[in-house]
């Protein structure tokens, strides 16, 4: 493989791979090492990651594009992605969503690149739905949030129906790019698409009956898991993981979760219990992690299937569900 430039961020990519331990053994190899009968697919996030690798098995070498522990938003390349992206024989990504790859795809991979966005049309984001909220989030996106998408909502993954969608469609893709083994991607997709309706499934029969069907959150990223299941997404806007908020603006959000009423208040991983702790205890509700899966932490040690799973269980608790 005459690739000059990838070596060095695959090497840095590979070491914090590394740190999940065997879950991402799939990305773990250099481009002078791997095997030169795998197909080199780059993920542009998690959720793109998991379903490449299902699908490719043996047959592909993927990389993730972001870090273990990082948001994919606002994800920014250095040089030896940007060359990951121009070598790689496919690049999964979703177009609007991060305006790094959409930049490194349009240089240099337009050809082999296969935006999941064209699957199926992307809901429109919080504070421009028709769910009567809104106004509630418009103009106040946290930086970095979710008004990339052109006022749609990226996180379509959050609703594994729509992953079982877009993952036939990159068995199709794959297969194009390598036909000799077009068989096994199909196969592959199909059992990962049972896989995801049993999923599905779980999902529709426990939340079928709950006491409350809000689900107040500080990363409006449930916008396509509410809908799918009859539950309604409240957001919480201006806590962005980075910062510490401003005693006026944890004022503000108690005020935002009193006025839903929520008895539980939905934190992602990566903001600080703290902050989380002092907002419930000023409105009075408990406070539970719900994964928005754009990353596996560290400490979940899962895949999509389990951090799924342990989301449902997180959401029957909150919900008082039968
Ligand atoms: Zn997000």
């Amino acid at each position: 493989m005459n690739n000059r430039s990838a070596p060095r961020a695959l090497a840095a990519a590979t070491t914090a791979l590394l740190a999940l331990g065997g879950v991402t053994a799939c990305s773990d190899n250099t481009a002078a090492g791997g095997d030169p009968q795998q197909v080199d697919v780059v993920a542009a996030f998690y959720p793109l990651q998991f379903i490449a690798e299902r699908i490719g098995g043996d047959a592909v070498k993927v990389s993730n594009l972001v870090k273990p522990g990082a948001e994919p938003h606002d994800l920014e390349l250095n040089p030896g992605q940007v060359g990951e992206v121009a070598q790689a024989k496919l690049v999964v990504y979703l177009k609007g969503f991060q305006p790094a790859v959409d930049e490194a795809v349009a240089q240099n991979a337009t050809d082999r690149a296969f935006d999941v966005a064209t699957v199926q049309p992307l809901l429109n984001a919080a504070g421009v739905d028709d769910h009567g909220h809104a106004g509630e989030q418009a103009g106040q996106t946290a930086p970095g949030q979710e008004a990339e998408t052109g006022g749609k909502d990226p996180h379509f993954w959050l609703d594994p129906t729509r992953l079982a969608t877009v993952a036939d469609q990159l068995a199709e893709r794959l297969g194009k790019v390598d036909p000799a083994r077009a068989a096994d991607f199909t196969a592959r997709a199909k059992t990962l698409h049972t896989d995801l309706q049993t999923l599905d499934a779980e999902y529709a029969a426990s939340l079928k009956t709950c006491q409350r069907r809000e689900i107040v959150t500080s990363h409006t990223a449930f916008g396509y898991l509410a809908k799918h299941y009859q539950l309604e997404q409240v957001g919480i806007t201006g806590l962005s993981p980075e910062t510490e908020p401003s005693p006026q603006r944890l004022a503000e959000v108690a005020k935002d979760a009193r006025a839903h009423q929520a008895t539980t208040i939905f934190f992602e991983t990566l903001v600080s219990p703290k902050v989380a702790d002092t907002i419930a205890a000023e409105v009075g509700a408990k406070t539970a992690v719900l994964d928005p899966l754009e990353g596996l932490s560290a400490d979940n040690g899962g895949d999509y299937l389990s951090v799924m799973r342990t989301n449902l269980q997180t959401l029957r608790t909150a919900l008082s569900c039968s």
